[in-house]
């Protein structure tokens, strides 16, 4: 049987690689010059490559449609990854959080072992620098691709693993989508997931570049006055708004939000930042008490050095409204008070999310209502099967992404 996998990223590897351990003749087509332009940034270019845990908390992590991966991760399991990249020579290391990364601290390592597995299989022909138009169907059945070149490849079976819709210089611009639409497939709304979130410009930008480590961010609902998300680590200003691990993260549960897109629009999502997560209200006070007694003749503008990033230090100043030129030692016990607020709860106004092109990962994209979660096939077009990110599934940071391409990938390239 002939296969024909559209898409160099870890999902049409895997497939290719699955397909071939059966004998199949396997055409991968991909349309950059090279394979796995994605994988090479994932990580900060380290590849966290999958998690240490097990498939039911695999599943808690994937606030987007978990449950229908049940089988493609038993099917191919963090293990069988792990063993694939060890065998083709680069160790691995766990870190925080469950996170495997190779010990080489390089994605392009991790690449290298998908390219020297692929080679190991005289079955599989790679074709980079050609771009799949268009699938070709009849009678509900797959009979192979087109090319943008005009060139059609028949085929039995078709794996369509075109990534999503972030990052579109790496090649993953949502082709796939309109390739599967075409012939009659339904592709959930597509957004941005892990995604940097928007607002209080002005405010953000005048501390553009800082990075707040070990701080506490709160989102709230603050119609309902209703917690959405917290976490704790690390955040980043940006010319936009925010950015920054916790960011990113909470824009995965944020977007699942009800009623969110009306709700950031009238300005109702606020994120706090605890600046000083370690101390209560008193305990903070009492440091601020003690910092001020050392520079009590300085102005209050000249008295934060010890407690804040210089860069966070105009905006403070001008959001605790005391007179900046005023003595330290004449700061009320009222005004103090404010400052222990404002450390304890630094208000930004949320307005919306950066958009998907600038997210990890694409939530959306083919419904998983037509999919057989077994086999990946289609339920539309017999011997049409799709794998990875196009999929509407997303998962949390912590290699679960990557994982649920290489098990739908492995799961769509079995032949069943
Ligand atoms: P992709 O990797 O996007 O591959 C799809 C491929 O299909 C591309 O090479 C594309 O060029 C090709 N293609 C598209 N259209 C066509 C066409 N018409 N014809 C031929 N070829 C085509 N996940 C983790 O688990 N761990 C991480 O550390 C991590 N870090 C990340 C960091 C960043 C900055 C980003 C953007 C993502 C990160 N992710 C991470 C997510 C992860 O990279 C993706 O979920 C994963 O790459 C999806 O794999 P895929 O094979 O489905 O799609």
């Amino acid at each position: 049987m002939k296969v024909v996998v559209i898409g160099g990223g870890p999902a049409g590897i895997m497939a290719a690689i699955s397909a071939a351990k059966e004998n199949d003749e396997v055409i991968l087509i991909e349309k950059n010059n090279s394979l796995g332009r994605k994988l090479l940034i994932t990580g900060k270019g380290r590849c966290n490559i999958t998690s240490s845990i097990n498939i039911e908390d695999f599943i808690k992590n994937i606030p987007g449609n978990g449950r229908f991966l049940y089988s493609a991760f038993q099917n191919y399991t963090n293990q069988d990854i792990i063993e694939l990249i060890e065998k083709n020579g680069i160790k691995v290391k766990e870190e925080r959080g469950n996170r495997i990364f190779p010990v080489t601290d390089r994605a392009e390592d991790v690449l290298n072992c998908f390219i020297k597995e692929l080679k190991k299989y005289k079955n599989i022909e790679i074709r980079t620098g050609k771009k799949v138009d268009k699938l070709l169907v009849e009678s509900g059945e797959i009979k192979g691709i087109e090319l943008s070149s005009g060139e059609k490849i028949f085929a039995s079976k078709v794996v369509l693993a075109t990534g999503g819709k972030s990052y579109p210089v790496t090649g993953s611009d949502g082709d796939g989508y309109k390739m599967a639409k075409e012939v009659g497939h339904t592709v959930e709304k597509i957004r941005g997931s892990l995604v940097p979130l928007t607002g209080d410009q002005r405010l953000c930008q005048s501390m553009q570049g800082l990075s707040l480590r070990n701080v506490k961010i709160t989102i709230k609902d603050i119609e309902k006055n209703k917690k959405i998300y917290d976490d704790f680590g690390e955040l980043l200003f940006t010319h936009f708004g925010v950015s920054g691990p916790t960011v990113l993260s909470s824009s995965a549960h944020l977007l699942r939000y009800k009623d969110i897109d009306n709700l950031l629009r009238e300005n109702k999502i606020k994120l706090y930042i605890d600046l000083k997560p370690a101390l209560s209200n008193e305990e903070l006070d009492l440091r601020i008490r003690r910092d001020f007694e050392e520079v009590k003749n300085k102005e209050f503008k000249n008295s934060l050095e010890k407690l804040l990033p210089k860069k966070m230090i105009p905006a403070i100043l001008e959001l605790s409204g005391i007179d900046i030129n005023k003595k330290v030692n004449s700061i009320t016990k009222e005004e103090r008070q404010k400052l222990v607020e404002l450390f304890k709860n630094f208000e930004i106004n949320i307005d919306g999310f950066r958009p998907v092109e600038e997210a990890i990962v694409t939530a959306g994209g083919i419904s998983i209502k037509e999919i057989n979660p077994k086999t990946m096939e289609s339920k539309i077009i017999s011997g049409l099967y799709f794998a990875g990110e196009i999929i509407d599934v997303d998962a949390y940071t912590g290699g679960f992404n990557l994982q649920i391409a290489y098990s739908t990938g492995f799961t769509a390239g079995l032949k069943m």
